[in-house]
């Protein structure tokens, strides 16, 4: 299969520099343009119809505009300042990465390209998780599919294979997909602007919806009318695997959906925020007393009850 070299043009390049804004349909334009004349028209196909606009109801307002003087980013001058100062133009080759072969053998992928900024958005070493696949060659697919790092995408896959999807099993349930809320992505955390780097931007960190299963059942994994064991279970595993895990109590941000990653800390400290909530008790309803009986009035002859 012909691949896109993972780095990219000699220093001397011009750039023609586009902005990638924080909205998940946008966020591959620029990355896409940065490498159009080296990948010729493979990379064509990037735009998913996942990216297709959805249609808006009139009635949802739309959002505030960003106030003109705070711009989205810096447009980069030259080639050098986008692609970051690690970029060696010595170490350009189309070759897979040692992750790469080890991922392509229990996953299927699709190696990109190096991404560039804004900032240091981006990085090399970036593959596409279309699918990962069970020791039985079960195919598990993963949609939207995901950008991350190789290294990133290698614990995602060897999450689903050896440690989801057998908890899922043993608890009757067969897996078929994974639903992902969002991946690569160049923001700040929890999308605020000025906020330190989020992990999205390096291609670290993924956010997970739910698993559908092979009857099209979704478990979603905040959803308290799914077991609390098996949500416990994947939950332990979840923070076993990654350094990074924030569910619902962490920070508002994600009660939804549960974020990964494998953001690397002083001294190996884990972050691991995810309370597994309990399912609602059903509404009780007292019952009204049964009115009584009206009791007769003894009747009385003088002073005495007859
Ligand atoms: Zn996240």
């Amino acid at each position: 299969m012909p691949r896109c070299a993972r780095d990219t043009k000699p220093e001397s390049s011009p750039i023609n520099a586009a902005i990638l804004p924080d909205i998940r349909p946008m966020r591959w334009l620029g990355a896409i343009l940065l490498f159009a004349g080296l990948c010729g028209g493979m990379l064509g196909g990037l735009a998913a119809a996942e990216d297709a606009p959805n249609l808006v109801p009139s009635a949802v307002p739309l959002p505030r505009p960003r106030p003109p003087q705070v711009p989205a980013w810096i447009e980069p001058h030259s080639f050098r300042e986008a692609a970051g100062s690690d970029f060696n133009s010595a170490a350009v080759t189309d070759k897979p990465t040692d992750c790469d072969l080890r991922l392509a053998r229990i996953a299927t992928i699709v190696p990109m390209p190096r991404l560039i900024g804004p900032g240091a958005c981006g990085g090399g070493d970036m593959v596409r998780v279309d699918a990962v696949l069970l020791p039985d060659n079960k195919r598990i697919e993963i949609r939207p599919e995901p950008y991350l790092r190789c290294e990133m995408a290698e614990s995602l896959a060897a999450w689903i294979r050896d440690e989801a999807a057998p908890r899922l099993e043993k608890a009757g349930a067969s897996l078929r997909r994974v639903e992902t809320y969002d991946d690569f992505e160049c923001r700040g955390r929890n999308r605020v602007i000025g906020a330190k780097l989020s992990e999205h931007g390096k291609g670290n960190a993924i956010d997970l919806r739910a698993f559908t299963l092979d009857d099209n059942r979704a478990i979603g994994l905040t959803d308290i009318g799914v077991p609390k064991a098996l949500r416990a279970s994947i939950r332990e595993s979840a923070c076993a695997r990654f350094t990074t895990v924030l569910g619902p109590g962490s920070d508002g941000y994600h009660e939804e959906h549960i974020h990964l990653d494998i953001a690397a800390r002083r001294n190996g400290y884990r972050i691991c925020q995810w309370d597994v909530r309990e399912p609602q008790p059903p509404a009780v309803t007292v019952p009204l007393p049964i009115p009584r009986p009206k009791i007769a009035e003894t009747p009385v002859k003088d002073g005495r009850k007859l």
